[in-house]
């Protein structure tokens, strides 16, 4: 079994779960321990005696974005799936990495939370005969991330045609019953659209250079992986 998390936190408890175990690979992508509760999850986590190198850390800056944070999550998963040959996949869907949430202070948008189911889901069907097992996670602003985030999964598991259409009609408009349905609960304006409009975001100084840390550190976690060829 591979273990993938892509909670904002690291997967603390599953990790030492199975720390001495080669039977199950476990992969966190998250916010660095070094500013992130529980402060753990570095790169050189890489399990003992007979589970070394079955636990698999991805620590990424803070302020990481889009296109950093899925580089590093489909080279470092599809490198971990290569060589693991998993029977199934459980994956873990935090979805506190995006900019919106109050815990964490990664900067991405829901573009990652339609990203990376896609890209599991494909991953299953192509090495572990379609076994996947999806599970929610954190995720603390429950009005604008929350339920678009889980409703993405779902969408890609299912292969609901807005996933495909998503990738370049990002701004479909979210279903206006449900819009409806909470705009007055609502503490905060609600989203009107599936995707972010993250042309008119503020871009994060220091971009270039989170991104160039980010890719050491997915450098460094697939260190042991053996080479391919
Ligand atoms: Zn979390």
């Amino acid at each position: 079994m591979l273990y993938l998390d892509t909670d904002v936190h690291h997967g603390d408890g599953v990790q030492w779960s199975f720390y001495s175990s080669p039977d199950v690979l476990t992969l966190s992508i998250h916010q660095t321990g070094k500013y992130l509760f529980p402060g753990t999850g570095y790169v050189n986590e890489r399990g003992t005696d007979d589970g070394f190198g079955y636990s698999v850390n991805v620590p990424l800056e803070p302020y990481t974005e889009d296109d950093s944070w899925l580089e590093c999550f489909r080279e470092v998963l599809d490198g971990a799936v290569r060589f693991f040959k998993p029977d199934i996949i459980v994956s873990q869907h935090g979805c506190d990495a995006h900019a919106f949430d109050p815990l964490a202070h990664t900067h991405c948008s829901m573009r990652i939370y339609r990203e990376m189911p896609l890209h599991i889901h494909r991953l299953a069907h192509e090495h572990c005969g379609g076994r996947w097992v999806a599970l929610g996670g954190g995720g603390y602003d429950i009005w604008r991330v929350v339920p678009r985030a889980w409703s993405l999964l779902w969408m890609a598991m299912t292969d609901h045609p807005h996933i495909e259409r998503l990738g370049h009609e990002p701004l479909l408009p979210l279903p206006a019953e449900w819009l409806r349905a909470w705009t007055e609960e609502s503490p905060v304006p609600l989203p009107e659209t599936w995707l972010d409009p993250v042309d008119t975001w503020e871009p994060i100084p220091r971009r270039s250079v989170i991104e160039e840390k980010n890719r050491q550190t997915k450098e460094l976690a697939m260190l042991y992986f053996p080479k391919r060829g």
